[in-house]
């Protein structure tokens, strides 16, 4: 309880030394006496210092391991700073996913520095300082393009003007104009404690504002991601994209499609299993981006935004967030089989409408189809689009209640999440409410009541095994068709 209290006291402390320290950036508080020195003026295109008693970050809230990286870079005679989300969260009085850090020491000089030093990336060359499970990245001070003429390998830039090499190294300055946003361009000393702002990144973190550095056609064009960094950032630190920072993105988004796929899988794992998902939702629809890296999904999206498949998406997301800020385990399979199900159903009842082929048949086919699409754009993992299909496939077998199917599917590894799915859709689609409550029932229940849930079942089968189930739009399926299954295929009799 004493500890509980002390901790509220503490990030109240914190947040009225935040709020103190906004104020002072935008200087809103001339009339208050204050001891500590007044925060120097920003003057446009120069290096405003900070000593420590003019910001509130303090060394106990840094990492051990990213503290020890500093300290390890300026012993051995370089310039390091903590820059990026660890120094704008502490800012904010979040707590920083992970600590960057910046140094003029090149990758090589940080490798010879460091024994636990893998340096990774071609696009963009970096050092990882790995302590355990716990990776420290450190960046090299990165300069501008046209200053050298430099072979294929440390720099090089596509027709449309995107950077495919990121690896001219430069001064401290120079890197601060390279960042994206002037809230990620904010520099941290341990060796003095200053803080750097280069771009006014200090008023726009007060003021709650995403600016982008330099002209944001041309940062979009060298990098599109950043379009969806800006989504990010917005959604999670509750931020505004500045109107001119957000201008181009709607007439951009489409060179998201030339982002490398691997890339974009892990993009869209920061985008929707960081605790902000829905809100990132939102806003990557709002600015045509959702559109590219979904368009399946977005095919099917109606001009309210409010269509059952659009709900479940939402009451995905929603609980998505949830178990993320309660600690619980989230997985890119489920999400992958949230996101996409609406394009399975739809397909499928194309491919059934079309073809005559069996439901079954033409909601499996949906499945390969509508997979080989998304992979193109992202591509997600094997390991994690098997699962997609393992929790679809189940959807089908979940239907089936008789005999030893229940047992069989409970034993299936993906069997949990395929029961969380159901539910899921419970909550949106309609006439599958029976079908959830028995199964609900059938999970909690010993297992010599099993039986007698079963026989209930015959009694009373559920929609899906009538083949009245339905669809996200509430369209009633064919029940000859929906329940047409392939043929068993028969063990080849012994020969005699
Ligand atoms: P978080 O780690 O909380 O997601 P972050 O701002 O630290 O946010 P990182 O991806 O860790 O994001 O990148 C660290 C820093 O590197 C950023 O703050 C930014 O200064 C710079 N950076 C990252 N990606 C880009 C990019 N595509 N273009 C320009 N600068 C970038
Ligand atoms: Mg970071």
């Amino acid at each position: 309880m004493a500890s509980r209290q002390f901790e509220v006291i503490t990030r109240c402390t914190i947040f009225s030394q935040i709020a103190n320290f906004c104020r002072k950036v935008l200087g809103k508080d001339e009339g208050e006496q204050s001891a500590e020195s007044p925060i120097p003026a920003r003057v446009a295109g120069q290096r405003r210092t900070l000593s420590r008693d003019q910001h509130p970050i303090s060394r106990k809230e840094i990492s051990e391991n990213a503290l020890k990286v500093l300290y390890r870079l300026n012993k051995g005679g370089y310039e390091a700073y903590l820059v990026g989300g660890g120094v704008r969260d502490l800012l904010l009085g979040k707590t920083p996913k992970d600590f960057d850090i910046a140094t003029d020491a090149t990758p090589e000089q940080i490798k010879a520095l460091f024994s636990n030093c893998r340096l990774i990336g071609r696009r963009f060359r970096l050092a990882h300082i790995v302590f355990g499970r716990d990776v420290i990245e450190v960046a090299t001070f990165r300069g501008h393009h046209h200053q050298v003429n430099t072979s294929k390998h440390v720099s090089a830039q596509s027709d449309e003007g995107m950077l495919l090499r990121d690896n001219v190294y430069g001064t401290i300055e120079e890197d601060a104009e390279r960042r994206d946003f002037t809230v990620n361009a904010l520099y941290y000393s341990a060796k003095d404690f200053t803080l750097h702002d280069f771009e006014g990144g200090l008023e726009d973190l007060a003021e709650r504002k995403l600016e982008l550095i330099g002209d944001p056609e041309t940062r979009y064009r060298e990098d599109p991601v950043r379009m969806l960094r800006a989504v990010r950032f917005a959604a999670k630190l509750d931020m505004t994209i500045s109107p001119r920072t957000a201008a181009p993105i709607r007439e951009l988004a489409p060179l998201l499609q030339d982002i490398p796929a691997a890339r974009l899988f892990e993009e869209t794992l920061k985008l929707f299993l960081a605790g902000d998902g829905l809100a990132t939702y939102k806003l990557l629809r709002e600015y045509g981006l959702f559109q590219q890296l979904f368009p399946q999904v977005a095919a099917l999206f109606t001009p309210h935004g409010n269509s059952p498949y659009e709900q479940f998406i939402e009451q995905a997301l929603i609980d998505t967030d949830t178990r993320v800020r309660e600690d619980k385990r989230v997985t890119p399979a489920f999400l992958y089989a949230t996101l996409l199900w609406g394009c399975v159903e739809a397909r499928g009842r194309v491919l059934e409408n079309e073809s005559g082929l069996p439901w079954y048949d033409a909601f499996m086919l949906a499945i390969n189809e509508v997979l080989d699409n998304q992979v193109r754009i992202i591509a997600v993992p094997r390991r994690f689009t098997t699962d997609v299909r393992d929790i679809w496939a189940l959807q089908q077998r979940l239907t089936r209640r008789q005999g030893k199917h229940p047992e069989r599917a409970m034993e299936h590894p993906k069997f949990r999440a395929a029961f969380d799915f159901l539910l899921l859709r419970n909550r949106v689609e309609r006439g599958l409410g029976e079908l959830a409550s028995w199964w609900e029932r059938y999970v909690a229940s010993n297992p010599d009541v099993r039986p007698q849930l079963q026989r209930e079942a015959t009694r009373r089968p559920a929609s899906g095994e009538r083949g009245e189930a339905r669809s996200h739009d509430g369209e009633k399926r064919s029940s000859n068709s929906r329940n047409r299954r392939r043929p068993r295929r028969r063990k080849p009799k012994a020969a005699e």
